[in-house]
């Protein structure tokens, strides 16, 4: 019987969990040919996630769980749910509620035709502000420009993945994660199947415009080096223009036989200069902070316990 682990990254979801062990439950009824891990990944949560889950694992022996030392962040999660993860397929669920659990039947589906990375794209998106639609919208479309390289649009990680994209996926180690980006990156075969998603059930948010800023510039940057171009071409033009400028002013003075003054046009000159290079200066400086972070080659995450073990890290 083939297995299929769904890693659900969890935090502070003491509110919707007992209405995802339920629709769960249901689900797996309905695809009985399957054995099935339910694998959260706590996150640090600081209500009684981790309690309840422990609670439903003493009934539900499908459960397993990862309890982070800390709150790592959800990309980070999903990494530590690749690595931990033992079935033949990963599927990738928010604890929520807002992926609709019975689309995994249709993952299935697919997945048993040949197809490597089965994933959900949205049709609508239920509960959220104009705002949030807005800036995912033009997120993707900056992200696929700059890549150069399909993205999938209105998609997020609810999605079905073959043990040969786990074992990619799991090759790629770098600490600031887009895993979005990533999923493309790898390739395979992929399929989309379209949904409504549905508003979290019960619980807040976790997300803020920060972290979704944040999330936004670690995609663009960890992706492509696009950015850094961007400088080169916005500095060119400002050469071109101060090399005629130059010239402009020395051909006034020898030929028109007028002193060079002006003393404005010189303070708007040096303004707009240290302009362009701060600009310059913060791109570098985008990527000169990836390196740091990257060859400080710390582990992604650390965990307290593994189905109630403690856990030594020692390997790491
Ligand atoms: N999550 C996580 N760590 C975090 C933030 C969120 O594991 O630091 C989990 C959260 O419990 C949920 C999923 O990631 O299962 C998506 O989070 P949320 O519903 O808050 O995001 P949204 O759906 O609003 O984008
Ligand atoms: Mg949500």
């Amino acid at each position: 019987m083939k297995k299929i682990s769904i890693i659900i990254p969890t935090y502070n979801e003491e509110e919707s969990l007992p209405f995802l062990f339920e629709r769960l439950n249901e689900l797996t009824k309905k695809i009985e040919s399957y054995e099935f891990e339910f694998l959260f990944v706590n996150d640090g949560s600081k209500d009684n996630t981790l309690e309840i889950i422990k609670e439903q694992r003493q009934i539900d022996s499908r459960i397993s769980y990862i309890d982070f030392s800390r709150n790592f962040g959800k990309e980070i999660a999903m990494i530590a749910g690749l690595d931990y993860a033992t079935g033949d397929a990963v599927i990738f669920m928010d604890a929520d509620l807002q992926d609709p659990p019975e689309l995994i039947i249709e993952f299935i589906k697919y997945w048993e035709q040949g197809y490597d990375d089965v994933y959900a794209k949205r049709k609508s998106r239920k509960g959220e502000t104009f705002l949030k639609k807005f800036t995912s919208k033009m997120y993707y479309r900056v992200l696929q420009k700059l890549a150069g390289m399909e993205i999938q649009k209105d998609t997020g990680d609810f999605r079905l993945l073959d043990r040969r994209c786990v074992n990619a996926l799991k090759k790629l180690r770098e600490s600031q994660r887009c895993t979005k980006s990533m999923f493309s990156w790898i390739g395979y075969k992929k399929k989309e199947v379209l949904y409504d998603r549905d508003p979290r059930i019960a619980g807040k948010t976790k997300w803020n415009y920060k972290k979704l800023i944040d999330l936004a510039i670690d995609g663009i940057t960890s992706f492509t080096t696009s950015p850094l171009r961007l400088a080169t071409y916005i500095s060119i033009p400002t050469f071109v223009l101060l090399g005629g400028y130059f010239i402009y002013v020395i051909a006034k003075c020898f030929v028109v036989n007028q002193p060079i003054q002006a003393f404005q046009a010189i303070i708007l000159l040096i303004l707009f200069f240290s302009g362009v290079q701060i600009l310059l200066f913060g791109i570098i400086g985008e990527y000169l902070g990836r390196i740091f972070v990257e060859t400080k080659h710390r582990p992604l995450y650390l965990i307290n316990e593994y189905n109630g073990q403690r856990e030594e890290n020692e390997k790491s």
